[in-house]
């Protein structure tokens, strides 16, 4: 059944949780399992509708909304690429072929370039990534969904999906596709928040404005459509195919905050009036944007420029980075970061 739970799949049993707008243009209700606790937003947002939250301006900072720090991100990946090409480099074969799903400007795909041989493929569904990943880097990066992507089967040694599973439309089938393309024995690195950090502060502030008798909704900035439990996400890997290799909880002081273990901070909490609500008309093809790629495009390599930092490109800041980032990390046992992260094998 199309609409019955992801996780443990039962029918007709997501009943309504949360209201809350979907960066400031949806109105939309977080619904959750009444036999497995799986909350997720339902119904399913159609192709046009997620068109219209991840508009092309998603990658303009001018925008208050979206992908705004991408000129910090571009060193950022640097770094997070540097470890993570040692780590690959120990698993599949150095000529192996590595697809990352949700590349966005293609910064992450463009380090491993740089720190691997391997052969690298991305893949977006906003067309001005893909057109950005391709023409600032020179990368192969398509633009579309998993599915519609139709790769070979078992073509890919290892697969990256960072923070991409909370947003796409149908997570189990989006797994069970990426089993499909990656061979027996080949990687998933796989990044994706924690629901119940992402999600209690959304409650607390629909909690709050109800109390005080506002009509104003939580703001999910992020267009998160799952929130998953990391005994659903180990469920559903070993379900898809999926052996999980290592786990860990990341960001474990943003987690402490979400969860209202620390104070949180005041900017994270967003709630929107409800007639400020307003659904755009429906977005333009991508036919004929050249000139607008291309305005956003010069914008944006101005301001990565503008925030080029010599000092972040060091090895030595990378170590120390590293550093910082164990500490904030913890095994499996605890749920209390905000994001987990796992290795998986394709059994
Ligand atoms: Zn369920």
């Amino acid at each position: 059944m199309a609409d019955a739970c992801d996780i443990c799949k039962a029918a007709d049993s997501m009943s309504p949780l949360l209201e809350v707008s979907l960066l400031g243009v949806l109105t939309v209700w977080v619904h959750q399992c009444e036999s497995c606790g799986f909350r997720q937003i339902r119904p399913r947002l159609t192709r046009e509708e997620l068109a219209l939250i991840y508009p092309d301006e998603y990658f303009d900072s001018a925008e208050d909304i979206g992908y705004c720090d991408y000129d910090r991100q571009a060193q950022r990946y640097e770094r997070v690429a540097y470890f993570l090409a040692k780590r690959i480099r120990r698993l599949i074969p150095p000529q192996g072929r590595l697809l990352e799903i949700g590349c966005a400007l293609g910064f992450l795909l463009h380090a491993l370039k740089r720190y691997t041989s391997l052969y690298v493929q991305g893949l977006d569904v906003s067309p001005f990534a893909a057109y950005f990943a391709r023409k600032m880097y020179g990368l192969d990066v398509a633009c579309g969904t998993l599915q519609e992507a139709h790769y070979p089967s078992e073509h890919f040694d290892f697969i990256i999906q960072k923070d991409l599973l909370e947003h796409v439309t149908h997570p189990r089938e989006h797994l069970l596709e990426s089993s499909r393309i990656l061979r027996q024995g080949g990687y998933l690195w796989l990044i994706t928040p924690n629901g119940e950090a992402n999600l209690r502060p959304l409650q607390d502030l629909g909690r709050a404005s109800r109390d005080a008798g506002r009509d104003e909704l939580p703001l999910m900035e992020q267009g998160h459509l799952s929130f998953f439990t990391k005994d659903h996400l180990l469920g559903l890997f070993s379900e898809t195919g999926f052996e999980c290799v290592s786990m860990r909880n990341i960001s474990i002081r943003r987690g402490l905050r979400a969860l209202g273990i620390l104070p949180r901070k005041r900017k994270t909490l967003k709630t929107i009036k409800r007639q400020d609500i307003v659904r755009p008309d429906r977005p333009e093809l991508p036919h004929g944007k050249e000139d607008h790629f291309q305005r956003l495009f010069e914008q944006v390599s101005r301001e990565m420029e503008k925030r080029y930092n010599p000092v972040r490109s060091w090895p030595l800041y990378f170590y120390q980075r590293q550093l910082s980032q164990v500490l904030d990390r913890l095994p499996a046992f605890f749920t209390i970061g905000l994001d987990f992260e796992f290795l998986l094998r394709k059994e």
